[in-house]
């Protein structure tokens, strides 16, 4: 009998890996780690440090330096090389230097006879998730990009510092875009089971009036006012890819606003966007469809239409 390790292969070890790796060996989520960047010696240097913070850890989490050719049984590879964007640039401005890097690794990852799950963080992240779907020809539940799972932490944030209760206690999504176009559908956002329209509605004295399109502006913007600080972001980020990642290992089918393939739902297709989805051991298990207003569903549209006019400009693969 063999009992299967559980690992994680993390490419890319800059600020986003090295922290995506911190956070799954002290949260102790699997039992090996395999850092991969194309900066050999940085790869080297995150080991060492990580390999350091054991002895005061509940668990050993092994970690070490690894090649592609190494990921033939990894169960996650999670994909954060890229190029954060400048300033001045969007997102969507880092896209060809982002593609180009990706092919370089999912190319030998898939030659390596990988049949994981991807996580993709690189920006920008839904279509990069749909490239890495294209050219690695795996399942679609087997490629996840972490899309508007942490615009969704910023939005809970938000809405929790606005009626004073605890961020977990408020279901809220941000949706579509993992950018500057993504949409909030207000009419489903309740906090602890009450609508937040209605909570608006019955605590004027506290909330005063409520400006939505203004939090879902804030929401968007966060991540500059974090860049403007401190010239790039990483520990939201890391926490809510280790989060996607324990929901996988753990089989927790838990709901994360995370960008999957649509096909169909919310009247979409072939596209990758920031959706509610069920995330257990096989990965992006299903899409929660939510009911939103008219409104609502034109502005989801609206973003989609964006990440579709730039998942068309991407070269197929070969
Ligand atoms: P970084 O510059 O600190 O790290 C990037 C790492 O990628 C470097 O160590 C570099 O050596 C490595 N790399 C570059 N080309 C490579 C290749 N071909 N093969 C292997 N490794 C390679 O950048 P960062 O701050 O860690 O950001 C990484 C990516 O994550 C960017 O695309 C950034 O926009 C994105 N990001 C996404 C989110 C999100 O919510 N999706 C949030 C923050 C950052």
């Amino acid at each position: 009998m063999k009992i299967k390790t559980s690992k994680v292969a993390v490419v890319g070890c800059g600020l986003v890996g090295s922290s995506t790796a911190f956070s799954l060996v002290t949260q102790g989520v699997c039992d090996e780690i395999l850092m991969i960047d194309i900066n050999e010696e940085r790869a080297l240097g995150e080991v060492l440090d990580l390999r350091d913070t054991i002895k005061y850890l509940d668990r050993n989490v092994k970690v070490r330096t690894a090649s592609y050719a190494d990921c033939s049984d990894v169960d996650i590879i999670v994909i954060t090389a890229g190029a954060p964007p400048q300033k001045g640039q969007t997102r969507l401005d880092t896209l060809e230097v982002s593609a180009k890097i990706v092919k370089t690794i999912v190319d030998p990852v898939m030659a390596s006879g990988f049949d994981g799950i991807f996580i993709v963080v690189s920006n920008p992240v839904d279509i990069i998730a749909h490239y890495v779907y294209k050219l690695s020809g795996l399942p679609k539940n087997q490629v996840i990009g972490t899309g508007s799972s942490l615009d969704t932490s910023r939005l809970q944030n938000f809405i929790a510092e606005l009626v004073n209760v605890d961020p977990r206690s408020v279901y809220a999504y941000s949706m579509g875009e993992h950018g500057d176009s993504q949409m909030v559908p207000w009419s489903t956002v309740t906090v602890a089971g009450k609508s937040f329209n209605d909570i608006i509605q019955d605590n004027k004295d506290l909330v005063g009036e409520v400006d939505l399109d203004e939090i879902v502006k804030k929401t968007t913007r966060e991540g500059w006012e974090i860049y403007n600080r401190k010239g790039t972001t990483y520990y939201g980020i890391a926490t809510a890819c280790a989060g996607i990642i324990k929901a996988i290992l753990y089989d927790e089918n838990r709901i994360i606003p995370v960008s999957t393939l649509l096909e169909g739902e919310y009247g979409e297709t072939d596209v990758f966007a920031g959706v509610p989805t069920i995330l257990n051991r096989t990965g992006a298990a299903d899409i929660l469809e939510i009911h939103m207003t008219d409104e609502e569903l034109d502005k989801f549209h609206q973003s989609v239409e964006i990440l579709r006019e730039y998942t068309e400009k991407m070269h197929t693969p070969d």
